[in-house]
């Protein structure tokens, strides 16, 4: 998209333990040349490891974010993380809405949304996920689900500035198997002016980034694609070798 400065973030799940810490040290170096001028790095790692990848990343245009949080500012949810404490530890974004938080934890576009209202209270960037099963593709249903999500997890109160939207068709994750071009194509135009009706100018600028098996030998054709602003990436995060190899195509 004209005008808007892409994302590549990495999304670790449940994967990392102090010894991963050096891939984090790897992609802040790796990410310190002139294409960080015009790109945006970000790695959610696990919570266990937030603070200190946060202190590894300082001075480096790496950032580090959450991979979710709680909608409530604090209280009785044991085991859940509020924004605050997100912020706190220097994150700058978090990611909610994933479909791996919607199919374990029943998440609700309600929900969701409620978690983006969290973050941007605490001026965190909030990436809201999105994207149809296999089996809503199948019934020819994704730009309804889309659409229904959009809707339903977007605050209206959404800018440019702390909101991204990532299209993660969920049979694409992990997998290793990615919609064509086109499928690509459709969907994030469809989601632009969505974007667009809802939100007017902030909709027309606000990044919405492609996730489900990006590896370095698919993003460049993946990333040239009309408003494809960027990659959310599972997997190919977890090395700083992928990890560079997939923001470099920029
Ligand atoms: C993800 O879950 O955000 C993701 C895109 O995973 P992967 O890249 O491993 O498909």
């Amino acid at each position: 998209t004209p005008d808007v400065r892409p994302l590549v973030a990495g999304n670790w799940k449940m994967n990392g333990t102090r010894q991963s810490l050096t891939e984090i040290k790897a992609m802040a170096q790796g990410v310190q040349g002139p294409l960080s001028q015009h790109v945006d790095a970000l790695i959610c790692p696990p919570a266990t490891l937030l603070y200190v990848a946060t202190a590894l990343s300082t001075d480096t245009p790496l950032m580090i974010g959450g991979q979710d949080c709680h909608y409530s500012t604090c209280g009785a949810h044991t085991g859940d993380i509020s924004a605050e404490m997100i912020a706190d530890c220097f994150g700058t974004h978090v990611i909610v809405g994933h479909s791996e938080r919607r199919t374990d934890h029943a998440e609700t576009d309600q929900q969701v949304r409620a978690k983006a209202d969290a973050a941007h209270a605490v001026d965190l960037t909030a990436i809201i996920c999105v994207g149809e099963t296999a089996d809503e593709r199948d019934a020819y249903q994704t730009l309804d689900v889309l659409k229904r999500q959009i809707f339903g997890s977007v605050p209206q109160t959404a800018t440019a500035e702390n909101t991204v939207i990532a299209y993660e068709p969920v049979w694409a994750i992990g997998t290793g198997v990615t919609p064509t071009n086109s499928d690509v194509e459709v969907a994030h135009a469809f989601m632009r002016a969505e974007l667009v009706a809802r939100l007017g100018a902030e909709g027309s600028r606000m990044r919405i980034l492609y996730g489900g098996s990006v590896k370095p030998s698919n993003a460049r054709e993946l990333m040239s694609i009309d408003n494809v602003d960027g990659a959310l990436i599972g997997g190919a995060s977890l090395k700083a070798e992928d990890f560079l190899a997939i923001y470099s195509v920029y």
